[in-house]
Protein backbone atom coordinates (compact mmCIF):
# COMPACT_ATOMS: atom_id res chain seq x y z
CA UNK A 1 0.00 0.00 0.00
CA UNK A 2 1.23 3.47 -0.76
CA UNK A 3 1.30 6.87 0.94
CA UNK A 4 -1.25 8.22 -1.51
CA UNK A 5 -4.03 5.97 -0.59
CA UNK A 6 -4.09 6.98 2.97
CA UNK A 7 -6.35 9.91 3.10
CA UNK A 8 -5.01 12.11 5.97
CA UNK A 9 -8.88 13.50 6.24
CA UNK A 10 -9.68 10.23 7.43
CA UNK A 11 -6.76 10.16 10.09
CA UNK A 12 -8.01 13.78 11.04
CA UNK A 13 -11.64 12.63 11.20
CA UNK A 14 -10.72 9.15 13.92
CA UNK A 15 -8.56 12.36 15.56
CA UNK A 16 -11.80 14.00 16.13
CA UNK A 17 -11.44 16.93 13.51
CA UNK A 18 -15.30 16.65 11.92
CA UNK A 19 -16.05 19.96 10.50
CA UNK A 20 -13.57 21.96 12.43
CA UNK A 21 -10.10 22.76 9.97
CA UNK A 22 -7.05 21.26 11.73
CA UNK A 23 -4.22 23.74 11.86
CA UNK A 24 -0.76 23.01 9.65
CA UNK A 25 1.24 21.46 12.24
CA UNK A 26 -1.44 18.92 13.44
CA UNK A 27 -1.30 18.39 9.36
CA UNK A 28 1.87 17.61 9.44
CA UNK A 29 2.33 15.36 12.15
CA UNK A 30 -0.29 13.52 10.65
CA UNK A 31 1.54 13.35 7.38
CA UNK A 32 4.59 12.38 9.49
CA UNK A 33 2.53 9.57 11.25
CA UNK A 34 1.19 7.76 8.21
CA UNK A 35 4.90 7.65 6.27
CA UNK A 36 6.48 6.25 9.82
CA UNK A 37 3.61 3.73 10.15
CA UNK A 38 3.39 2.97 6.40
CA UNK A 39 7.57 1.93 6.24
CA UNK A 40 6.41 -0.47 8.89
CA UNK A 41 3.43 -2.24 7.70
CA UNK A 42 3.72 -5.59 6.28
CA UNK A 43 0.07 -6.43 4.99
CA UNK A 44 -1.49 -9.53 5.03
CA UNK A 45 -4.93 -10.65 4.57
CA UNK A 46 -6.90 -13.85 3.83
CA UNK A 47 -9.99 -15.00 2.96
CA UNK A 48 -12.46 -18.05 2.11
CA UNK A 49 -15.42 -18.42 0.58
CA UNK A 50 -18.16 -20.74 2.72
CA UNK A 51 -21.61 -21.83 2.15
CA UNK A 52 -23.90 -20.63 4.51
CA UNK A 53 -27.63 -20.51 5.63
CA UNK A 54 -29.40 -18.11 7.42
CA UNK A 55 -32.29 -18.85 9.60
CA UNK A 56 -34.06 -15.95 11.62
CA UNK A 57 -31.21 -14.69 13.69
CA UNK A 58 -28.52 -17.97 13.06
CA UNK A 59 -26.11 -18.03 10.81
CA UNK A 60 -25.07 -21.23 9.96
CA UNK A 61 -21.85 -22.51 8.13
CA UNK A 62 -19.33 -25.33 8.68
CA UNK A 63 -20.02 -26.36 12.15
CA UNK A 64 -20.27 -23.34 13.30
CA UNK A 65 -23.70 -21.22 14.26
CA UNK A 66 -23.78 -17.12 14.92
CA UNK A 67 -26.37 -15.64 16.69
CA UNK A 68 -26.21 -12.65 15.72
CA UNK A 69 -29.75 -10.38 14.45
CA UNK A 70 -27.34 -7.41 12.81
CA UNK A 71 -25.71 -10.03 11.00
CA UNK A 72 -28.44 -12.32 10.21
CA UNK A 73 -30.48 -9.59 8.86
CA UNK A 74 -27.61 -8.11 6.71
CA UNK A 75 -26.70 -11.54 5.20
CA UNK A 76 -30.56 -12.56 4.17
CA UNK A 77 -30.83 -13.63 0.93
CA UNK A 78 -27.30 -14.92 1.04
CA UNK A 79 -26.20 -18.58 0.28
CA UNK A 80 -22.27 -17.75 0.49
CA UNK A 81 -20.60 -16.04 2.59
CA UNK A 82 -16.70 -14.74 2.81
CA UNK A 83 -14.53 -15.21 6.22
CA UNK A 84 -11.61 -12.42 5.85
CA UNK A 85 -9.10 -11.57 7.93
CA UNK A 86 -6.56 -8.74 7.22
CA UNK A 87 -2.93 -7.26 9.20
CA UNK A 88 -0.49 -4.86 9.53
CA UNK A 89 1.83 -6.89 10.95
CA UNK A 90 3.76 -6.60 14.30
CA UNK A 91 5.72 -3.64 13.50
CA UNK A 92 3.28 -0.73 13.85
CA UNK A 93 2.46 -2.07 17.48
CA UNK A 94 6.21 -2.02 18.50
CA UNK A 95 6.24 1.73 16.88
CA UNK A 96 3.12 2.33 19.10
CA UNK A 97 4.40 1.29 22.41
CA UNK A 98 7.50 3.07 21.63
CA UNK A 99 5.81 6.28 21.03
CA UNK A 100 3.54 5.66 24.11
CA UNK A 101 6.59 5.82 26.28
CA UNK A 102 8.13 8.76 24.23
CA UNK A 103 5.32 11.35 23.29
CA UNK A 104 2.14 10.22 24.01
CA UNK A 105 0.09 13.09 21.22
CA UNK A 106 2.59 11.44 18.76
CA UNK A 107 1.29 7.74 19.91
CA UNK A 108 -2.20 9.34 19.18
CA UNK A 109 -2.13 10.88 15.97
CA UNK A 110 -0.03 7.21 15.32
CA UNK A 111 -3.22 5.23 16.71
CA UNK A 112 -5.39 6.82 14.17
CA UNK A 113 -3.14 6.75 11.31
CA UNK A 114 -2.44 3.08 12.14
CA UNK A 115 -6.52 2.83 11.93
CA UNK A 116 -6.76 4.60 8.66
CA UNK A 117 -4.30 2.60 7.22
CA UNK A 118 -5.53 -0.60 8.10
CA UNK A 119 -9.25 -0.25 7.12
CA UNK A 120 -7.60 1.19 3.62
CA UNK A 121 -6.26 -2.01 2.99
CA UNK A 122 -9.32 -3.88 4.08
CA UNK A 123 -11.17 -1.96 1.45
CA UNK A 124 -8.64 -2.50 -1.63
CA UNK A 125 -8.61 -6.10 -0.41
CA UNK A 126 -12.57 -6.16 -0.74
CA UNK A 127 -12.52 -4.55 -4.18
CA UNK A 128 -10.53 -7.04 -5.12
CA UNK A 129 -12.29 -9.69 -4.00
CA UNK A 130 -15.86 -7.74 -5.45
CA UNK A 131 -13.74 -7.88 -8.93
CA UNK A 132 -13.29 -11.79 -8.54
CA UNK A 133 -16.98 -12.12 -7.32
CA UNK A 134 -18.27 -9.80 -10.31
CA UNK A 135 -16.95 -12.42 -12.79
CA UNK A 136 -20.00 -14.71 -11.58
CA UNK A 137 -22.20 -12.40 -10.93
CA UNK A 138 -21.93 -12.19 -7.37
CA UNK A 139 -22.08 -9.18 -5.06
CA UNK A 140 -20.81 -8.34 -1.86
CA UNK A 141 -22.61 -7.08 1.24
CA UNK A 142 -20.34 -4.89 3.60
CA UNK A 143 -17.31 -5.95 5.69
CA UNK A 144 -19.34 -7.06 9.16
CA UNK A 145 -16.80 -7.28 12.01
CA UNK A 146 -17.18 -9.25 15.76
CA UNK A 147 -18.01 -6.17 18.10
CA UNK A 148 -19.96 -4.64 15.64
CA UNK A 149 -23.86 -4.67 17.11
CA UNK A 150 -24.53 -8.25 18.75
CA UNK A 151 -22.50 -9.94 16.67
CA UNK A 152 -19.90 -11.43 19.56
CA UNK A 153 -16.43 -10.75 19.54
CA UNK A 154 -16.02 -14.71 20.83
CA UNK A 155 -16.90 -15.89 16.96
CA UNK A 156 -13.19 -14.34 16.06
CA UNK A 157 -12.00 -17.78 17.47
CA UNK A 158 -13.89 -19.67 14.45
CA UNK A 159 -12.90 -17.15 12.00
CA UNK A 160 -9.45 -17.43 13.20
CA UNK A 161 -8.75 -21.02 12.73
CA UNK A 162 -11.31 -22.02 9.86
CA UNK A 163 -8.96 -18.95 7.47
CA UNK A 164 -5.94 -20.37 9.63
CA UNK A 165 -4.86 -17.65 10.44
CA UNK A 166 -1.77 -18.03 12.40
CA UNK A 167 0.10 -19.77 9.85
CA UNK A 168 -1.32 -17.80 6.34
CA UNK A 169 -0.69 -14.35 8.49
CA UNK A 170 0.55 -14.25 11.63
CA UNK A 171 -2.64 -13.30 13.10
CA UNK A 172 -3.68 -14.67 16.89
CA UNK A 173 -6.34 -13.99 18.96
CA UNK A 174 -5.39 -13.49 22.59
CA UNK A 175 -7.56 -15.09 25.98
CA UNK A 176 -9.40 -12.10 26.11
CA UNK A 177 -10.35 -12.21 22.67
CA UNK A 178 -8.23 -9.25 21.43
CA UNK A 179 -6.28 -9.41 17.74
CA UNK A 180 -2.57 -10.00 17.86
CA UNK A 181 -1.05 -8.01 16.06
CA UNK A 182 -3.64 -5.02 17.28
CA UNK A 183 -3.81 -3.36 13.89
CA UNK A 184 -5.70 -6.37 12.56
CA UNK A 185 -9.28 -6.61 11.29
CA UNK A 186 -11.73 -10.35 11.23
CA UNK A 187 -14.64 -9.75 9.01
CA UNK A 188 -18.12 -11.62 7.36
CA UNK A 189 -18.69 -10.36 4.16
CA UNK A 190 -21.98 -11.68 2.18
CA UNK A 191 -22.37 -12.92 -1.13
CA UNK A 192 -25.14 -11.77 -2.84
CA UNK A 193 -26.91 -12.51 -6.25
CA UNK A 194 -28.55 -9.10 -6.34
CA UNK A 195 -26.51 -6.13 -6.70
CA UNK A 196 -26.66 -3.69 -3.99
CA UNK A 197 -24.30 -1.50 -4.70
CA UNK A 198 -23.05 -1.64 -1.26
CA UNK A 199 -20.94 1.32 -0.40
CA UNK A 200 -17.48 0.26 0.75
CA UNK A 201 -17.58 2.21 3.99
CA UNK A 202 -20.44 -0.11 4.73
CA UNK A 203 -24.47 0.38 5.73
CA UNK A 204 -23.62 3.91 8.07
CA UNK A 205 -22.36 5.88 4.75
CA UNK A 206 -24.54 4.11 2.85
CA UNK A 207 -27.47 6.48 1.24
CA UNK A 208 -29.72 3.44 0.21
CA UNK A 209 -31.94 4.47 3.13
CA UNK A 210 -34.75 1.92 2.19
CA UNK A 211 -32.39 -0.85 1.85
CA UNK A 212 -34.05 -4.21 3.92
CA UNK A 213 -30.30 -5.75 4.36
CA UNK A 214 -29.19 -2.26 6.63
CA UNK A 215 -27.21 -3.31 9.27
CA UNK A 216 -28.36 -1.01 11.78
CA UNK A 217 -32.19 -0.47 10.73
S1 LIG B 1 -27.59 -0.24 3.37
FE1 LIG B 1 -26.20 0.03 1.61
S2 LIG B 1 -24.28 -0.93 2.23
FE2 LIG B 1 -25.87 -1.67 3.64
S3 LIG B 1 -26.57 -3.62 2.75
FE3 LIG B 1 -27.92 -2.00 1.98
S4 LIG B 1 -27.03 -1.33 0.02
FE4 LIG B 1 -25.46 -2.49 1.12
Amino acid sequence: MQWKDVSQKEVLRYLGYGRQEADEAVKNLVSECIGEILNQCHCKHVYKRFHCTIEQHSIMFENVVIESKNLSKNLSECEQMILFAATLGPQPDILLKKYSRLDMSKAVVMQAAAAAIIEEYCDQCQKQIEKELEQEQLYLRPRFSPGYGDFQLKHQKDMILLLDCPRKIGLTLTDSLLLAPSKSVTAVMGISKKNKHCHIKGCEACENRNCTFRRDG
